[in-house]
């Protein structure tokens, strides 16, 4: 049993540290260009929201790993159930010889998805092959090829994910040709389109497939239902459902990607759950695992089991250890009732950077949902991105020992994705450092 980590940020040398600098000089030697690092801290080992680095420091992690280890790192009850797994056995592929663990991380997700229709769940290793398998299952189900997408989406860096992925630089620069039959349409961004209503705006895009796409070939309407790294864009009220309904009534597959969103990280298990919004499939990833590699496409059991057997799998898919951990994970949120972690950790970030808005002009906007909350910075008096500002942000954050990452298509947001176990004091010191840069970069 690994040593209890004191959850208090404490740093014995600067950031990174001579050790960590050691490493990277390795890794400069061993490792892909292509593959980058946001801190150059080499972590050793976590708990809760902290994370200690190889000179010693506890760093105050306020990212999660991109929202991953939303019961925190190295939950005591998760550990356990990844070490008793690894000791039954690590794999024979679902594929081959079954075992029960996928069987109920299936039922799991059948059950808390919204909707109390009758579904149908497969795993993957991926959030990008999740999106991958459900644009398969959509394309065989309907008959049609047709894809939307969004402005500010991302999906993934697989070859269709990177075409419905909104974004270039850097995630689709030079990688080209993309898969076809992607069709990008504006998003609901109620900063930077005037503050339409989700009923406009849906009424927008609705007309742009009709005359673009024409209903009868489009298989699946593809959409975060609040962007992440796109820059955490809350759709104007309305844009969802709207979006849904116009999608049921015209055999168009609604397919809600929430490998960001999911598992408690808004305040409700999912985050169509807000609206009401029923996707006929759902994809899930990130905070389903506690870190383990794990997603899953969860859906209308008349679609998924359209597929023929054998249509969909993977070597690694639903791996047992990954299994293991998605149901001690899931029994991890349930008990803790992290949803309502979710909710007040969203409550205190609001209240703290909406009243700091006020002051600063270049928080353009402070917006999200839950634990998924991010800052806008613009030029003051201007909505012109301010990529520079949130990148010195980040880096006196992770200087003073606080993680947090940027997001957003120009890259001027910064955004905080803390484990749902912080304690509030933790997260009132994470946030004093947050202020403390905002106020000395802007
Ligand atoms: C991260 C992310 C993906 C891709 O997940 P990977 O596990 O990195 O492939 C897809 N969709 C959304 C919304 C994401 O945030």
């Amino acid at each position: 049993m690994a040593e209890q980590i004191e959850q208090k940020r404490l740093l014995v040398t600067e950031v990174p540290g001579p050790r960590s600098k050691e490493i990277a000089a390795r890794r400069d030697e061993a490792v892909a260009a292509g593959v980058s690092s946001g801190v150059h801290a080499y972590i050793e080992r976590g708990s809760g929201a902290i994370l200690v680095d190889a000179d010693g420091n506890h760093l105050l992690d306020l990212g999660s790993g991109i929202a991953v280890t939303s019961v925190g790192h190295a939950h005591p009850a998760v550990a356990a159930a990844i070490a008793a797994q690894a000791l039954d056995f690590n794999h024979t592929c679902f594929m081959v010889t079954p075992y029960e663990e996928y069987v109920a991380v299936a039922e799991a997700l059948n059950e808390l998805t919204p909707g109390d229709h009758a579904k149908r769940t497969a795993l993957f290793n991926s959030g990008a092959e999740a999106v991958e398998n459900a644009v398969k299952v959509a394309r065989l189900a309907t008959g049609r090829t047709a894809v939307v997408a969004f402005d500010h989406a991302y999906h993934g860096r697989t070859n269709l994910t990177m075409a419905l992925t909104a974004k270039n630089m850097p995630y689709k620069d030079r990688f080209g040709p993309f898969a076809p039959e992607v069709y990008r349409m504006p998003m609901s961004y109620p900063l930077r389109d005037g503050g339409r209503s989700g009923a406009e705006a849906a009424a927008d895009v609705i007309s742009q497939i009709e005359v673009q796409i024409g209903a009868e070939n489009l298989a699946a309407i593809l959409i975060e239902p609040i962007q992440g790294e796109g820059g955490f864009i809350v759709p104007a009220p309305g844009f969802l459902p709207a979006l849904s309904e116009w999608a049921t009534a015209n055999g168009v597959v609604f397919i809600a990607d929430e490998v960001q969103t999911g598992f408690c990280r808004t305040g409700s298990w999912f985050a169509c759950d807000d609206e009401g919004v029923v996707p006929d499939l759902i994809t899930t990833a990130k905070g389903i695992a506690a870190g383990m590699p794990l997603a899953a496409v969860t859906g209308r059991q008349e679609l998924m089991d359209a597929v023929h057997a054998g249509g969909l799998g993977g070597t690694y898919g639903g791996n047992p250890v990954a299994t293991a951990a998605a149901l001690a994970s899931i029994g991890v949120m349930r008990d803790e009732d992290l949803a309502a972690r979710a909710r007040h950790i969203g409550e205190i970030i609001t209240a703290r950077f909406g009243a700091l808005k006020a002051e600063l002009g270049s928080i353009a906007e402070v917006r999200g949902r839950g634990a998924m909350i991010a800052i806008e910075l613009v030029k003051p008096g201007t909505l012109e991105p301010d990529a520079a500002l949130a990148k010195a942000v980040v880096a006196s954050c992770a200087a003073e020992g606080v993680l947090t990452l940027s997001c957003g298509s120009y890259g001027n947001v910064v955004r905080l994705l803390p484990a749902l176990v912080i304690s509030d004091e933790l997260l009132a010191d994470g946030l004093d450092v947050l202020e403390a840069a905002l106020r000395a970069n802007c």
